[in-house]
């Protein structure tokens, strides 16, 4: 398809001055978005868990052609539901060619436009604009100023071209007027400064700005969205009021409700296909990634105003199939299967992303991570294994049974340890791995049962991996006293 590059070639087209010159950015959103409602077409494909909530209060902000704010704690998705809005504009839009703020060719607000327009007539230019192109996003910190956001007078400009100052032609635009016929995203809205937000709330609401004290005319036309930290937007004076009052609607995101929610996210971000060998995530190692978020989500020791990232899950998977994949390396295995320590050795990938209380702080970043990874073992074992009978595997143990598994062990060798265990493997079936499944998974799934049996204290496991009887209460002293290391032994983490 060729598009007309000229005015007057425009002009008889199907984007013509009829249908393009009213037609702003949210009638077009609006417009945009009636048709895939009248088609059943998916409005946000990929964004899991918000069809019932954030889906159906977004899609009535577009309607009402509403400025909007996503208020949300972080790794909820929000930038991504923001730029995810592009889908719902036009493939192409006509502007006058060589226009900083994409002037719409039948109105352009811009002097330079306006002279051109008059001295080329019919034969002005036309581009166009992709709908990333139409996409402008900000972090907003306290040290944007006017001239990031809206604009600059340029004085060489002003002294070459003679124009007096505050003509147009001396302003070098900022980042909104250069969404103008687009979409403009703020993120982190309160952290704008209280002048910069009056410049924002003059644009939106009268279409001019004061630049370094001179009054220049910018009838924008932006649909603007916004994302906050929720306790930072309604907390007194972080916005002010004028602005608050025109942001048309407040929609609150929200963590996955349910743990297959979880994984289904994780799963869809994670960056699981990679060369080399075959690889088969175990479905309780997803869910023990899940359920760390779920837990440090509830947890006292963690900060519950910036909230746990989505990103939790999906980096510490990425650092589990990489555990994973370095063992099946290092012993020449063919499917890459990984287990319930490859979570512990993902401990870098889970720390980073926790904002600690004080109590938190005083036990250590490394600390809370064990434990969290602790108690999401023992809730995913629960779902398998309660009711299940044990007691013949805890007592292999209570009878001295010792067997080491650690994170780097070959599959097959510890496989052979394993089946020592009586009353263990023909329990796997329960998450439906049997004798004939590959080795690699087989021992992934006793492992997940001795740390289950672990978590519940039912079992004891020291600094070596070795799992061993668990610690009655009477002979705690006796035992420490016993298993007391010399100094010198380098020492793996406690997991
Ligand atoms: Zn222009």
């Amino acid at each position: 398809m060729s598009f007309p590059r000229t005015l007057g070639e425009l002009r008889r087209s199907s984007f013509s001055e009829e249908r393009l010159l009213d037609r702003h950015v949210k009638d077009e959103l609006r417009e945009n978005l009636i048709e895939r409602l009248r088609t059943n077409t998916p409005i946000f494909p990929g964004i899991v868990g918000y069809e019932d909530t954030v889906v159906p209060q977004i899609v009535n902000a577009i309607l009402s052609r509403h400025n909007f704010i996503l208020l949300g704690l972080r790794g909820q998705a929000k930038s991504r539901i923001l730029r995810a809005l592009t889908s719902l504009l036009d493939p192409h839009l006509p502007y006058v060619a060589g226009c900083d703020i994409h002037d719409n060719p039948y109105a352009p607000i811009c002097r330079r436009c306006r002279d051109r327009i008059g001295e080329c007539g019919e034969a002005t230019a036309i581009a166009y604009l992709t709908p990333e192109e139409r996409y402008v996003e900000k972090l907003a910190t306290p040290d944007v100023t006017i001239a990031d956001l809206i604009g600059d007078i340029d004085p060489i400009k002003a002294a070459r071209g003679g124009h007096e100052l505050s003509s147009e032609l001396t302003v070098h635009y900022g980042l909104l007027p250069r969404a103008n016929r687009g979409i403009f995203a703020i993120n982190e809205l309160p952290d704008l400064a209280g002048k910069i937000q009056v410049g924002l709330f003059n644009i939106m609401q009268e279409g001019d700005v004061q630049i370094k004290g001179y009054p220049v005319r910018l009838p924008l036309d932006v649909a603007l969205v916004f994302s906050a930290n929720p306790e930072d937007y309604t907390a007194r004076g972080k916005i002010i009021t004028p602005l608050k009052d025109r942001i048309g609607s407040e929609i609150r995101t929200h963590y996955p409700a349910t743990v297959e929610e979880g994984i289904t996210i994780t799963t869809q971000e994670a960056w699981a296909e990679r060369d080399g060998n075959e690889l088969s995530i175990p479905k309780y190692v997803r869910e023990v990634i899940e359920r760390i978020a779920f837990a440090a989500r509830e947890d006292k020791k963690i900060d519950k105003r910036s909230g746990v990232s989505q990103r939790l899950p999906i980096s510490c998977i990425e650092n589990v199939i990489s555990n994973a994949e370095r063992r099946a390396i290092e012993h020449s295995e063919k499917v890459v299967v990984p287990r319930v320590s490859d979570i512990y050795a993902a401990l870098p990938a889970i720390t980073g992303k926790l904002e600690l209380e004080y109590e938190g702080e005083m036990k250590g970043a490394d600390f809370v991570g064990r434990e969290l990874i602790r108690s999401a073992i023992a809730k995913t074992y629960d779902q398998y294994f309660s009711g299940a009978n044990l007691q013949q595997v805890v007592q292999w143990f209570e009878l001295g049974g010792e067997i080491q598994i650690l994170d780097d062990s070959a599959a097959s060798e510890v496989l052979q340890s394993l089946r020592k265990i009586q009353g263990l493997m023909d329990k796997l079936t329960r998450i439906n791995v049997g004798p004939k499944d590959a080795a690699e998974a087989q021992v992934s799934a006793a492992e997940f049962v001795l740390e289950g049996l672990h978590a519940h204290k039912r079992i004891g496991r020291n600094e070596e991996r070795i799992f061993t009887a668990g610690e009655k209460p009477v002979k705690i002293a006796e035992k420490t006293f016993e298993r007391e290391e010399g100094p010198y032994r380098p020492r793996r983490p406690l997991n």
